[in-house]
C-alpha cells in the first residue's frame, strides 16, 4: 500500500519553459557564432557535472550552479558575459502550475513530499504563491545534495518515518527522478508530458502523460 508520495516539482507540477536560459544561451550563440543548441548542450553539461559534486560540504545552491556553469560556458566561446546577473534576472519568479497539478493534489489521501532540485526561498515563494500546501518539502538546498543522489529521497524518507517500498516517487526526469529513487528501490511514475524516450535501463512502475492519471 502506498503511504506517502514523494513529488518533483518543476517539469511535473510547475511548468519550467526556461525561456530565460533560453535566451541567455541564444544571446551567446549569436555573439560566438554558433547555434544555440550548442551553447545550450554546453551549458547542461557542465551543471549537471556541477551539481553532480556539489554535495555534502561541497555543496552550492542552484542560483550559484547556473552562473558559475554558465561563466565556463561563456569562456569556453569566448564570449563576456556578466553571468551573476544574467542568471539573476533569468529566474521566473512565478513560473505557473500545470492544468493538473491542483486537481491531482486535491485528490490525494495521502501525505506528499516535494523533492525538488531548487533554492528553498525560490521554490517557497513559487508555492505560496499558488497556494500550494504539502505534508512536506525537502529541497536540494535543505538535503544539500542533487537529484539523483540519494540525500533529497532519504531526507523525504526520514521525515515521512516511511521506508522505501511505503511510497512512490512522481517525476518528469529519466535521471534526477527515475533513476534517483530507482537507486534506493523507490518505485517510481515517469510524467512524460512531451512522449520522450526513456533511456534503456529505466523500468518505471509506471508511464503517465500527464498528472490525471488518478482520475482516468
Ligand atoms: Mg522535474
Amino acid at each position: 500500500m502506498v503511504r506517502a508520495i514523494l513529488l518533483d516539482v518543476f517539469g511535473t507540477l510547475v511548468q519550467d519553459d526556461g525561456a530565460g536560459a533560453a535566451a541567455i544561451a541564444a544571446d551567446v550563440a549569436a555573439r560566438a557564432g554558433v547555434v544555440p543548441a550548442e551553447v545550450v548542450r554546453d551549458w547542461e553539461a557542465r551543471l549537471w557535472a556541477m551539481a553532480d559534486t556539489a554535495h555534502g560540504d561541497g555543496f552550492r545552491t542552484l542560483a550559484d550552479l547556473n552562473a558559475a556553469s554558465l561563466a565556463e560556458t561563456a569562456d569556453f566561446f569566448g564570449v563576456r558575459v556578466d553571468a551573476r546577473e544574467l542568471c539573476r534576472a533569468a529566474v521566473d519568479p512565478a513560473p505557473p502550475l500545470f492544468p493538473d497539478a491542483a486537481p491531482f493534489l486535491a485528490s490525494l489521501d495521502v501525505p506528499v513530499c516535494l523533492v525538488s532540485d531548487a533554492d528553498s526561498e525560490h521554490l517557497g515563494a513559487i508555492l505560496a504563491r499558488h497556494g500550494v500546501a504539502v505534508e512536506q518539502v525537502v529541497t536540494s538546498e535543505d538535503a544539500r545534495a542533487y537529484k539523483p543522489r540519494p540525500e533529497p529521497f532519504r531526507m523525504a524518507l526520514r521525515r515521512l518515518g516511511l521506508s522505501p517500498a511505503d511510497v512512490v516517487h512522481i517525476g518528469d526526469s529519466p535521471v534526477s527522478d527515475l533513476a534517483g529513487a530507482a537507486a534506493l528501490g523507490i518505485p517510481a511514475i515517469f510524467v512524460n508530458r512531451d512522449g520522450r524516450d526513456l533511456p534503456p535501463g529505466l523500468k518505471p512502475l509506471r508511464t503517465v502523460s500527464s498528472l490525471s492519471f488518478l482520475s482516468s
